[in-house]
């Protein structure tokens, strides 16, 4: 069995702000980010589609506390987003100040781009991440 969509092709299109899913060829459903089978029906006979990367905060987590190498980004907000094309995706949301982040965010709407990490002491090297931004 292989790979439809790897990860390495998903970061390098992410790195220019394309978020690449892969659609389900018997149930229609897309699912972010890239695995195995359908998130929803678990087929494995997936094309790959670029998805918008538009949708809604479902939850949020504030973080304080973060790896070693990293401190001087804390504190920052991890969404997870309900994209509109169904799946939900976990990124970095910006543009609000950490320390006033409050339950009106969920519901609110987003667009993605990207973030590129350095390495940390835990990590192979410098890493991508989905980062939202609000729209209303
Ligand atoms: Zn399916």
């Amino acid at each position: 069995m292989e790979y439809t969509l790897i990860s390495k092709t998903y970061n390098e299109a992410l790195k220019q702000d394309k978020l690449l899913g892969l659609k389900c060829k018997d149930c229609g459903a897309v699912t972010v980010p890239p695995a195995m089978a359908c998130r929803q029906c678990a087929g494995q006979e997936m094309d790959i589609v670029e998805v918008k990367g538009d949708g809604r905060i479902r939850t949020f987590t504030t973080v304080f506390v973060t790896s070693e190498g990293r401190e001087s980004e804390v504190p920052y907000v991890i969404v997870l987003v309900e994209l509109d094309e169904g799946p939900w995706l976990m990124g970095n949301l910006e543009g609000i100040d950490p320390n006033t982040a409050s339950m009106e965010l969920i519901g609110k709407k987003v667009k993605m781009g990207h973030k590129v990490f350095p390495g940390d002491k835990y990590s192979a090297g410098e890493g991508v991440s989905p980062l939202f931004t609000l729209v209303e």
